[in-house]
């Protein structure tokens, strides 16, 4: 099994299914499965996690599994074979159920006639077609002209890059879909079209009401989520660069920079980072990547991304093992080269309630890299110290202890991070000679090698990490 730092997030669908195909993706390298709502039903989407729990056991493996929920996705209906659009042909959007031809189409958001104004753009199936709205009677049709026409398809995708939509972040079915991941207990959930902090409080809200232990990444996608990412960061508990959609919305040359912004501010917060889309898109055909996208991959990592996600290439692809495997090697290469870092230094500054745990978290790593210590090892049942150390991004192993197996998984998405499940917590002396005898027998440290210790004293009390030692493997 690949032990990379950067971990890999994979999306499941037709290709890759089939619980003999999962296998042999975690074994080349996978540590969490994605489903995507967009394309799952629920039935698809219980039996999936059925199968990773499964796998779980099998393998003795922590991998999690994220829920994606679709959001605000606005999308045009059916539309008849071979109609094209050319420029400066004028386009009807309407809420009227229509067979979609060149002149006419479906749309089916409501209140797309109430938001869109004169003068907006209208991006059609990834920004492919481009039109301005020169008509609208501001209750169910919206006349467009076309400024950079082609093929129009039935169901692609809108983007309304400068209108402000009027749907709510959680739409009636993202609210079916989280039912059905919050009855899964999945580890985290994905929020599409985040435009502000009060749609992830949104979501946490019904997740809490509902004890549910799941964990909220924040798609950034909109202009507006890029302005206020410093308080979508604050409310999320990770962040995905979702490049694909983000790159219509915003000019698609903006996206390398704002994917390095991102990444710097989520290693600054101790939230982890995922690069997604387009990453080994080649790969759907072919049974390598291309040059660039080797590139896309190895300067992700070298950027600190926690996870690199795979969309088409693992959920529709012809090679959604080799992927793996093709993408954890790219990882292994960089990270061996001891290149990944992070850009700026945050040492806790203040005496806030997490001071003295957030302290030993950031000398823990910094003090585990100079003495050339094996792993850290950590104990956590809320995995608070995983989250910080992982973000100071210490060469050393992160090896987390838990008696909370849906955090052990949840962890799987942090960099660095392999956790095991622990469940004595009797005495200091005693756990830590427990759980040094696992990370040897799992050949992650050897006779002679250091490592560093952190713990809250009285361990039994699970209270704040305010202990940190380092230690020498002894002869047994
Ligand atoms: C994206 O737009 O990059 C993305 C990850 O979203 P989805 O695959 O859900 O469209």
């Amino acid at each position: 099994m690949a032990y990379n730092k950067a971990k890999i997030l994979a999306t499941l669908g037709p290709a890759s299914s089939d619980y003999e195909v999962m296998k042999k993706m975690v074994e080349a390298g996978v540590n969490v499965f994605r489903i995507n709502f967009s394309h799952s039903d629920h039935d698809n989407a219980r039996a999936i996690v059925e199968k990773v729990r499964k796998l779980n056991e099998e393998m003795q493996t922590n991998i999690a599994v994220l829920a994606d929920l679709q959001g605000p996705k606005l999308r045009v209906g059916e539309v008849e074979e071979g109609a094209v659009l050319k420029k400066d042909d004028i386009l009807k959007f309407t809420n009227k159920d229509v067979q979609g031809s060149a002149k006419q189409v479906f749309m089916t958001y409501k209140q797309f006639a109430a938001d869109v104004r004169v003068g907006d753009r209208i991006l059609i199936d990834d920004g492919k077609i481009m039109l301005e709205a020169v008509k609208s009677n501001g209750i169910d049709e919206v006349e467009a002209k076309v400024i950079q026409g082609g093929p129009l398809k039935s169901r692609k995708g809108v983007n309304l890059p400068n209108t402000r939509i009027s749907l709510p972040c959680l739409t009636d079915k993202d609210l079916a879909d989280l039912e059905v991941a919050m009855e899964c207990a999945v580890e985290w959930v994905a929020l599409s079209f985040v435009r502000n902090p009060n749609d992830v409080y949104e979501l946490r809200d019904i997740l809490q009401k509902n004890n549910a232990p799941c964990h909220i990444i924040s798609k950034i996608e909109k202009p507006e989520a890029v302005v206020e990412i410093d308080e979508i960061i604050e409310a999320s508990d990770g962040i995905m660069v979702a490049r694909g959609d983000l790159g219509v919305e915003v000019p698609m040359q903006g996206v390398p920079l704002i994917q390095k912004m991102i990444v710097n501010k989520c290693h600054l917060a101790a939230k982890p980072v995922v690069i997604a889309t387009q990453m080994m898109e080649s790969m759907i055909e072919n049974l390598t990547p291309s040059r660039a996208e080797v590139n896309d991959v190895a300067n992700s990592v070298l950027d600190g991304a926690d996870a690199v996600m795979l969309s088409g290439e693992t959920s529709v692809g012809k090679n959604p093992v080799e992927v793996v495997a093709a993408m954890s090697k790219i990882i292994a290469h960089v990270e061996e080269s001891g290149q990944v870092q992070v850009k700026e230094e945050n040492p806790p500054r203040y005496r806030n309630k997490r001071f003295i745990t957030d302290s030993i978290c950031y000398n823990a790593s910094k003090v585990a890299d100079q003495v050339g210590a094996a792993a850290i090892l950590t104990m956590t049942f809320s995995g608070y110290t995983a989250f910080k150390i992982s973000a100071h991004r210490p060469q050393t192993a992160i090896i987390l202890f838990t008696a909370n197996r849906s955090i052990l998984n949840t962890m799987s998405l942090l960099w660095g991070v392999r956790g095991y499940y622990y469940d004595k917590m009797v005495s200091t002396d005693e756990t830590f000679a427990d759980i040094k005898k696992i990370v040897r027998e799992e050949g992650i440290v050897s006779e002679g090698d250091l490592v560093v210790k952190i713990a809250s004293m009285p361990i039994h009390e699970k209270g704040m990490t305010n202990m940190l030692k380092i230690e020498s493997i002894e002869e047994d």
